[in-house]
């Protein structure tokens, strides 16, 4: 049982040494338990929050301890009465091979699911936080114009796309210019607009004509310079991430934005809320699940993924993820299917 476990903990962007391989026996099956084998595992952006101690609304990965995960697994062996050998289950096991389970946070899939790793995605967490952060605190309205980045993955490309539902002008922001192309032509955003270019904040400004309703905050960063002056009075802000921060080490170089960010708060009336997708609105999963399925199965909202092989290739996949090396929601295939 291969077992990526938490060395150290990072200053800056993680390195392979923050990581380490581990190989420890297959756990054996007691009363109540199930063992599964993972067939899937979850990279997300949170996981560099959990790799740091400084204070946040979870705990830290412990050093020495596996990293945690979401993962889709198949039951090898049960002595619990909700699961049988073959099961597809969602759920929390980390970075292994294989993990001993009572059944806690166990979502059982059943013996042939559709597209069991979405669950991991679209119609799993990502999808769930780009539902309510753009519905509950984003609040659209049709003919508003929305903007959102990281606007290929998971969060990102759900937001743009239920914006359109909503019938709204949508403008992604992602990195590259084959990314943006995807985002327009297939997501069906009105326009996206690439960040490494160096006209970025110009090119903005002209896609945002009628200045933004809706900033779906998933980076900040130079993002976040750009997007501020475009806000329309009464705009919303549901902040999900910021990304572009997560292995920062100083402050940002130039001035002190946080007057200026005050006083558009207040003159624009701005509205400006975070979110913690399951303790702000786990109560609300099933209304997302409903309405989601629907979407994707009438072929109304698209869905990318980047599987790589291997688990042993997770930590260098894991830190592609900060600099957006991933073009759609990044997975590790970790066994066979
Ligand atoms: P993604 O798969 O979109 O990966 C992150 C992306 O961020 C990268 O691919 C990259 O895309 C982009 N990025 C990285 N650095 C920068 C930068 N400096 N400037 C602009 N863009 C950058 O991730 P997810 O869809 O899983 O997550 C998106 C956000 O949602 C994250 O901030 C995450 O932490 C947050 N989140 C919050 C939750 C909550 O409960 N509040 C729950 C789930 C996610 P590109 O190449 O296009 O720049």
């Amino acid at each position: 049982n291969r077992q990526w476990v938490l060395a150290s903990r990072p200053h800056g962007e993680p390195s392979r040494d923050n990581f380490r391989l581990e190989e420890t026996a297959i756990p054996s099956v007691t009363e109540g338990t199930v063992l599964l084998r993972t067939v899937y595992l979850s990279l997300d952006p949170y996981m560099r929050g959990r790799m740091s101690d400084a204070p946040s609304y979870a705990p830290p990965v412990e050093i020495d301890q596996v990293m945690v995960g979401g993962t889709v697994s198949r039951v090898v062996e049960s002595r619990h009465a909700d699961f049988k050998s073959g099961d597809w289950v969602l759920g929390f096991t980390g970075w292994q091979d294989y993990a001993l389970s009572d059944g806690t946070a166990l979502t059982n899939l059943g013996q042939q699911p559709e597209n069991p790793s979405y669950t991991l995605g679209v119609m799993g967490m990502p999808g769930f936080t780009a539902y309510m952060g753009l519905t509950d605190i984003g609040k659209p309205k049709a003919g508003e114009t929305l903007v959102v980045a990281a606007a290929t993955g998971p969060v990102g490309a759900t937001v743009g796309q239920i914006g359109k539902i909503k019938g709204m002008r949508v403008v992604g922001i992602a990195g590259g210019e084959e990314k943006c192309r995807y985002v327009v032509e297939t997501l069906g955003f009105d326009a996206c607009i690439n960040h490494r270019a160096e006209d970025f904040e110009a090119q903005l400004e002209a896609a945002c004509d009628a200045g933004i309703d809706v900033y779906y905050e998933n980076v900040g960063g130079k993002v976040f310079d750009a997007v501020l002056p475009l806000l329309n009075t009464s705009a919303r802000i549901p902040v999900c991430g910021v990304v572009a921060q997560y292995n920062a080490t100083d402050l940002p170089a130039g001035p002190d934005r946080l007057p200026l960010l005050m006083t558009t708060i207040l003159k624009k009336r701005l509205t400006v809320r975070g979110f913690i997708i399951f303790d702000d609105y786990g109560h609300r999963f099933d209304e997302f699940f409903n309405e989601m399925s629907r979407w994707v199965d009438e072929g109304r909202i698209h869905y990318r993924e980047e599987i790589k092989q291997g688990l042993e290739n997770a930590p260098e996949a894991f830190n592609g993820l900060l600099r957006g090396d991933n073009f759609g929601k990044l997975v590790i295939q970790v066994g066979e299917r």
